[in-house]
This record gives structure tokens, sequence and C-alpha cells, in this order.
């Protein structure tokens, strides 16, 4: 058994204006295929056969550079194609939205911890929204594919909302500003698939 690239639940295009059809189709099948079939060869004949991602991150040797990068890579981009929704944005309700009024003191507290997380991750790598048993959120950013669930990582717990920050993930339409395509992350986050990740995990 080995890991296979997760369909787009929408179409390359429907992300627009926000993040570009070609950034999505490029990212999303040379990108993210990339990091599938590099995974499937290195996990090939090793113990992490037929483990599920979660499983092989949790229980990383850092030093295996090959899943690690590969693993990360694999999760991060199936993760971020989930939480982003052509009908996204807006703001949690319910539990969520409790959640992250108690952890930061207001959804615009969080966003602006978020956005900032995001915005000064030096070079390549990921911003997060982690919960950790309990319900508490953080918010943490990671270089490369690291990414919470792995040994050490980050702040921990389990993600539930990701940035891809690479420059892949929107170098095409925004060029260097990253500020900018961090702003319009938000107009297409999808906060239903958030909040299913959150109830699922607290
Ligand atoms: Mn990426």
């Amino acid at each position: 058994m080995s890991f296979e690239l997760p369909s787009l639940p929408y179409a390359y295009d429907a992300l627009e204006p926000h993040i570009d059809a070609r950034t999505m189709e490029i990212h999303h099948g040379k990108h993210h295929a990339g990091y599938t079939n590099n995974l499937n060869a290195a996990i090939e004949k090793t113990p992490m056969e037929g483990q599920s991602i979660g499983a092989i991150l949790s229980n990383l040797d850092m030093n295996n550079k090959a899943v690690r990068n590969n693993g990360g890579g694999y999760y991060n981009h199936s993760l971020f194609w989930e939480v982003m929704s052509p009908n996204g944005g807006g703001a949690p309700s319910a539990a969520l939205a409790t959640a992250i009024n108690e952890s930061f003191g207001s959804f615009d507290a969080f966003k602006e911890r978020f956005s900032n997380a995001a915005k000064t991750q030096f070079g390549s790598g990921w911003a997060w929204l982690c919960v950790h048993k309990g319900g508490k959120l953080d918010v943490c950013a990671t270089p490369n594919q690291d990414n919470p669930l792995m040994p050490g990582v980050g702040c921990g717990g389990t993600p539930i909302l990701g940035i891809d920050v690479w420059e892949h993930a929107y170098y095409l339409n925004y060029q260097n500003r990253r500020p900018d395509y961090v702003t319009a992350f938000f107009n297409v986050i999808n906060w239903n698939e958030v909040a299913k990740r959150f109830e699922a995990n607290k």
C-alpha cells in the first residue's frame, strides 16, 4: 500500500482571484505529486510502509531527511487543500470561535498572530494553528516541510489550519509580496473544515 496524491476538492481556478489557477495546478500536480512519490520511495520496504501518515510523522526519526521532507510535504499539502474553499473566508463559529477567543483574546488577535507567523517565517515553511488535548489553541511557524506532529517541532499538538509560505505557493501572482498573499488567504479559509479538525483532535 502506498500514498496517493489526493484530488483537489475544487477546480484549479476555484480560489481565484486570491490564489491563481496556474499556481494551484503546478502546486498540486507537480509539487505535491513529487512529495507523494518521494515519500513512497523513502518508506518502501521499511517498517513505515503501511502506517498512517500521522503515525509516521509522530514517530519520525528527524535525521531521516527523505521521510521528514517528503512525508511532511505529503501531509502538509493534503491538509492545505482541505482547509481552503471557494466558499471560504469570514470567521469561525460555535466551539472553535470560543476556543479562539479563550486562547488568543479575540479573532482579530488570532488573525494577527497567525499572519505574523506566516509573514516572518524566514525562507520556506508554514504557519500553523494547532490544537492541544483539552482544546487549547496555539500558533507557530516551522521551516521547510516540518510540522508540529513531528517530535520537538513547533508548538506541538495537531495542526488544524496551515498556510504554505514557500515561494511556489504565491510567487506567480504575488512575486515577493508574501504579506498580500497571507491577507488573501483569509478570504479562502474553510472554517467548517478547520472546526471539524478542531472537534476531532481537541
Ligand atoms: Mn507547497
